[in-house]
């Protein structure tokens, strides 16, 4: 690589970790199309700027693909004209885009998900904050285009004057939001798969479909048996370059799961690597060893923030949280030439559990 090159780069890099399903037995087996097409019901595309795939191993009588495959895509639809920023007439683009301050009424949706944000903020001590927006545009990982140079430390300063969670003001029983700064823009790319993940379960449910799997962009809710009886098999991958192999498979169920890393997205100036996770206490992109964050909890919502959050704190004071609020996580850093691992006990006891 030209060290001197001065163009960022973004996009996918290198798959060094990669969380992805295992559709057969034995561990070396990778998802397959022709094991997958033997599902009673499957549907894989792409929403969010990323792909998903939902997989159905029993289905029950009456119940016609079709049908369950329109009510799929009209809920990401929705979802996505709620919550996304790549859609500039989406209901949180017109909020961020306008100055008004007075308060609105939002859609359920999108209620729920900036209130779990709010939540999630509170108890990782501000680390994850949906506020963030402004400058994950600014460093250029939002919907506005690629930079050709790092920002500028007075333009980071200008715009953390309008993060923070408190500038976000709630009221439950009316479902209205409304923002104490004019320029306060929301940003919640970092919870809305995950949302979007439970709504797809929550329809499938009301369908009396018991064993599913639902994944969109690696963020998963999952229930029930795969295709051959047995607890469906998640394959987290090791971050080698150079040979695809598993660093651990998670047999699991009835279970949400999340992961965050920094090896899919990311852009690179003079061989350093910038982050598109953003500590919003400091404007700039974070900086330690952690290489990913898998989170497993009950809801997929609740999985992608803490992932985030987690990002964000760190191996140290992450881990901390993670044990006092009782996650179920599992962390890896570099280490040298390798890979740390290290897990909350809620980790170790779901996965030790369910792999009986
Ligand atoms: P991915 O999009 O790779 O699944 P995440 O779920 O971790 O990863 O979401 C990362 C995205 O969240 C970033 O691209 C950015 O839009 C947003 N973000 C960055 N930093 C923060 C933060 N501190 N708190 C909340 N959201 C953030
Ligand atoms: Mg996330």
């Amino acid at each position: 690589m030209n060290m001197q090159n001065k163009t960022f780069k973004r996009g996918l890099g290198l798959s060094l970790i990669l969380v992805f399903l295992l559709s057969g037995c034995s561990n070396n087996d990778s998802a397959n199309e022709s094991a997958a097409n033997a599902y009673p019901f499957s549907y894989s595309d792409t929403t969010m700027g990323t792909s998903f795939s939902i997989k159905v191993s029993q289905l029950p009588t009456g119940v016609r693909p079709k049908k369950v495959k329109i009510a799929i895509r009209e809920k990401l639809e929705q979802i996505n004209q709620q919550m996304s920023t790549y859609i500039t007439d989406s209901e949180l683009s017109r909020i961020n885009s306008s100055t008004d301050m007075t308060s609105r009424f939002i859609s359920e949706g999108l209620y729920k998900v900036v209130e779990t944000a709010q939540e999630i903020n509170h108890l990782s001590e501000g680390a994850y904050d949906i506020t963030v927006g402004s400058l994950v545009n600014l460093w250029g990982f939002g919907p506005s285009k690629a930079l050709s140079h790092t920002p500028k430390d007075e333009d980071i300063q200008k715009l953390l004057a309008d993060v923070g969670s408190d500038k976000i003001v709630l009221t439950a029983r009316l479902h209205t939001l409304s923002k104490t700064r004019p320029n306060l823009y929301m940003d919640l790319s970092s919870l809305a798969k995950g949302y979007a993940v439970d709504e797809i379960a929550a329809i499938l449910d009301a369908l009396k479909i018991t064993h599913y799997m639902v994944e969109i962009g690696g963020e998963l809710n999952i229930k029930g048996k795969n295709k051959q009886g047995k607890n469906w098999r998640i394959g987290v991958e090791a971050p080698n370059a150079k040979k695809r192999e598993l660093l651990r498979v998670l047999p699991i169920s009835d279970i949400a799961m999340a992961t965050s890393g920094d090896y899919r997205n990311y852009f690179e100036q003079d061989g350093q690597r910038f982050s598109h996770t953003i500590d919003p206490r400091t404007g700039y992109p974070i900086t330690h060893k952690l290489v990913s964050v898998t989170v497993l909890g009950d809801t997929t919502m609740k999985a992608d923030a803490w992932a985030t959050a987690l990002m964000v704190l760190g191996p140290e004071k992450g881990y901390q949280i993670a044990e006092q609020q009782k996650l179920a996580v599992l962390f890896i850093s570099k280490m040298g030439a390798g890979f740390l691992e290290q897990e909350t006990p809620l980790f170790t006891e779901y996965t030790k559990r369910k792999g009986q």
